[in-house]
């Protein structure tokens, strides 16, 4: 069992953002709960959700949809999580739930991809004063406090998240081609910040145990492909079919087939069967954009499409920030200043710890 990757910055916000966070949430949820994505069998699911400024509360379970939604508008929490797995009780402590079967569930996050623009935005924040600084490689104290307590700033821009996106077509050619899943039982969504969740919807996978889900996460990654000895990729599917007919049947190296066709996914959500993962669309509690869903992976705009937020503009003060693109406007960077931006982006920087509520 294991809870959602947690990030490694703890946002440090003061009472006066955290009630602003809040707010700006409870009111999404309260015009918007009906977007929220119930999942079939409700009342078999684990449910889960951080509060702003607090840890995780899970082991939950909801009768009904309508119960979900009060609960969402009444805590306003900063994420929601909900089971793939369903349970005899979801209430009950994870080994004695009586685990019935799970959803086989993908998440792809850029920032395990290597992409060269990474150096460009790798930045370091310091926990004792709040510095920010960019450095490709882990500065070895705070240029401002000489602290050593640094943490790094997970960031991803344009080529990442596109980055991301394609990764997520690759892995959705995996299913449809390899594993025979029809397309219209392939949920695609944004992940709310980096990444992109595939939820398939199909029954043969539901009673797999984690090593048969390995399996299946390895094959896509292309971990462990082996040549067979003297042999030639000619054959027409699968690893073979795509290393014949991009010519590389009779290299001797493996790894630029890997590269190129590859699925850069976490494999550790793939075979985690008590894992909760974020519910489709709610907001993520460390960027305010939706986990929404994709109809068209190529037509998806990262930066624009899952920014639901108002609008009104608000004074903030910014510790730090890179450049950030969101609903087509540019902002920043920033360093140690005050600013006037819209109630979206001012949360997308807040729940990163980057910026508070002006006082
Ligand atoms: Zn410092
Ligand atoms: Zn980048």
């Amino acid at each position: 069992m294991s809870a959602p990757r947690a990030e490694s910055t703890a946002p440090q916000t003061d009472e006066k953002t955290t009630a602003f966070l809040r707010k700006t949430f409870r009111e999404y949820y309260f015009r918007h709960h009906g977007d929220v994505e119930v999942p079939t069998m409700i009342e078999s699911r684990e449910f889960g959700y951080i509060p702003f400024g607090k840890g995780m509360i899970r082991h939950l379970s909801y009768n009904s949809p309508g119960d979900l939604a009060a609960d969402l508008v009444k805590q306003a929490p900063s994420s929601v999580f909900c089971s793939n797995g369903t349970y005899s009780d979801p209430t009950l402590p994870m080994d004695e739930k009586g685990w019935k079967g799970a959803e086989l569930i993908f998440d792809i996050d850029a920032n395990d991809i290597p992409t060269t623009c990474r150096a460009k935005h790798s930045f370091w924040t310091c926990k004792d004063c709040g510095k920010i600084m960019r450095s490709a490689e882990r500065p070895e104290h705070c240029s401002k406090c000489q602290g050593v307590s640094l943490v790094q700033l997970h960031w991803s821009c344009g080529v990442c998240l596109a980055a991301a996106k394609e990764q997520a077509g690759r892995l959705i050619g995996f299913l449809t081609n390899d594993f025979g899943v029809p397309n219209d039982r392939i949920s695609v969504y944004f992940s709310g910040n980096r990444g992109y969740h595939l939820h398939v919807d199909d029954k043969r996978f539901e009673p797999l145990e984690p090593s048969a889900r390995a399996q299946i996460a390895n094959y896509i990654k292309g971990t462990g492909l082996v040549r067979p000895q003297g042999a030639e990729y000619t054959f027409a599917g699968g690893w073979a079919g795509r290393i014949a007919t991009a010519g590389l049947g009779q290299s001797s190296k493996l790894e630029p087939a890997v590269a190129a066709f590859g699925s850069r996914i976490d494999e550790s959500v793939t075979t985690d069967i008590h894992r909760i993962f974020r519910m489709p669309g709610t907001l993520h509690g460390n960027s305010g954009l939706l986990k929404a869903r994709v109809h068209d992976l190529q037509a998806f705009k990262p930066e624009y499409d899952p920014v639901v937020l108002g609008d009104d503009e608000i004074e903030v003060s910014v510790r730090g920030s890179p450049a950030f693109t969101l609903r087509g406007r540019t902002f920043g960077p920033y360093s140690g200043e005050e600013a006037t931006v819209p109630t979206y982006a001012a949360v997308y920087m807040m729940t990163k710890g980057l910026a508070q509520v002006l006082t």
